[in-house]
């Protein structure tokens, strides 16, 4: 089946950086289809932390007022020691912050800002949704390209946008590089609602609490209905391939080190399903002619620093102004590149440097808490090229 199409940009994947890559390009005035493998769209997990870089994105979308009722401003990062409780440094995300960086550190459900991406592309005629559709092939005819899905069914556009996530299919059209590396770290995660909480628990900051080889994240989301939890270990019985590892009772095990506010949250949390954790080395090239790479498929970064969907958003931005400064959507993707591919280098690189200097043991954890002790709460200076980026 061949469907008519008036030559729009054609999107795989309709998660953040997908639905949000559609919001930036049909705001340029073009058509935008984007097709999703799901039967809807929709996101699973729980919680997103979103920093100033992401709202500059969201901002630019149009949709940055449409996520201000689900969204809970937290007053501060506070980083505790998983064992003793004592903290080791605090991030101030008060009026400095926001003076500094322009807008305010938000976390929320990702489901949210889901539906608030989904409600903006339905609300613009520019953009069609397509579900239950998963692309399997690109085609580049030069002067556009075609599109193939699972069932058979194809589609013809101007060029195509690959945001099909951690394990995309279209990357290896773009950079052959295999599997995604595994961190051989493990991630539970789930909400409590915010009436079945435990005493002691901070509802007004992002807490990260840390132990050799492992981490826990709390913090309030859907406008402090929900407390969103996030527990991440090591495993031991990590095996390439396999599905046994990173189980329950390692939970358990790694995390009974914990003092009781953290074993107050880790009774808490969901043990039927988790995500071992992925990134990649990071590639120079995001592109082959009419397609592209965006998000996870083209930057997948370990979660440390809370970046990847900020990073998705950036992208969008990015590609769309690319688009509409080149008539050649080759050009427009090079272009794209050339700006985000250090960035992003970095970001990774952050990220995995951010794991080790969290889940460090011995004489390197006691020399890291006194150089963080003197730090102070409204210190930027770490952050600022992360979270001062602007569109
Ligand atoms: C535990 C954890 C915590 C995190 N916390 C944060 C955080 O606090 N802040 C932050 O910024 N980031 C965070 N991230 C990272 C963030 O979730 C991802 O970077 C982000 O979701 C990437 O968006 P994406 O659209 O590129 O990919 P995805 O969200 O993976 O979306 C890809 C979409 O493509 C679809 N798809 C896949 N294959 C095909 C195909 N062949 N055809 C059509 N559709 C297809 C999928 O169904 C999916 O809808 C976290 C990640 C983890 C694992």
């Amino acid at each position: 089946m061949v469907h008519s199409s008036n030559e729009p940009l054609l999107i795989a994947g309709g998660g953040i950086g997908g639905l949000a890559t559609a919001l930036a390009v049909a705001r340029t005035g073009r058509a935008v289809h984007v097709l999703e493998k799901a039967s809807r769209f929709g996101e699973i997990g729980a919680g997103l932390q979103l920093a100033p870089n992401a709202s500059h994105a969201l901002a630019r979308l149009g949709v940055l007022d449409a996520i201000e009722p689900h969204a809970v401003y937290p007053r501060r990062i506070t980083w505790r020691d998983a064992r003793s409780g004592k903290r080791v440094t605090t991030l101030d995300l008060g009026e400095r912050f926001r003076a500094r960086f322009a807008h305010r550190y938000v976390v929320m459900h990702r489901g949210d800002l889901l539906d608030v991406l989904l409600a903006g592309c339905r609300a613009d005629e520019r953009i069609v949704l397509e579900p239950s559709q998963e692309v399997v092939d690109v085609e580049d005819r030069g002067a556009g390209v075609r599109v193939v899905c699972a069932g058979g069914a194809t589609y013809d556009g101007t060029a195509a946008v690959a945001a099909d996530g951690l394990w995309s299919r279209l990357r290896s059209l773009v950079h052959p590089d295999g599997d995604p590396v595994a961190a051989r770290y493990v991630a539970y995660r789930g909400t409590v609602p915010v009436g079945e909480l435990w005493e002691g628990v901070g509802l007004e900051d992002v807490t990260l609490w840390t132990a050799p080889g492992l981490h826990f994240v709390q913090y309030p989301i859907r406008g402090g209905e929900l407390f969103n939890q996030v527990a991440v270990f090591r495993s031991d019985r990590y095996r390439a391939g396999g599905d046994d590892w990173g189980t329950p009772d390692e939970l358990d095990a790694a995390f009974a080190v914990g003092c009781d506010a953290v074993q107050a949250g880790i009774a808490r949390i969901r043990r039927d399903r988790h995500w071992p954790m992925y990134d990649r080395e990071p590639i120079a090239q995001w592109s082959r002619g009419r397609l592209a790479l965006l998000g996870d498929a083209a930057h997948p970064m370990l979660q440390y620093l809370a970046q990847g969907a900020c990073q998705a958003l950036e992208d969008a931005v990015v590609l769309a102004d690319a688009l509409a400064a080149h008539d050649d959507p080759a050009a427009a993707f090079t272009a794209y590149r050339d700006q985000r591919y250090l960035r992003t280098a970095r970001v990774q690189y952050s990220a995995r440097l951010f794991g080790e200097i969290w889940h460090v043991g011995d004489v390197g954890a006691t020399l890291r808490d006194a150089m963080l002790a003197t730090r102070a709460d409204d210190d930027f200076a770490h952050i600022e090229w992360l979270y001062g980026w602007r569109p």
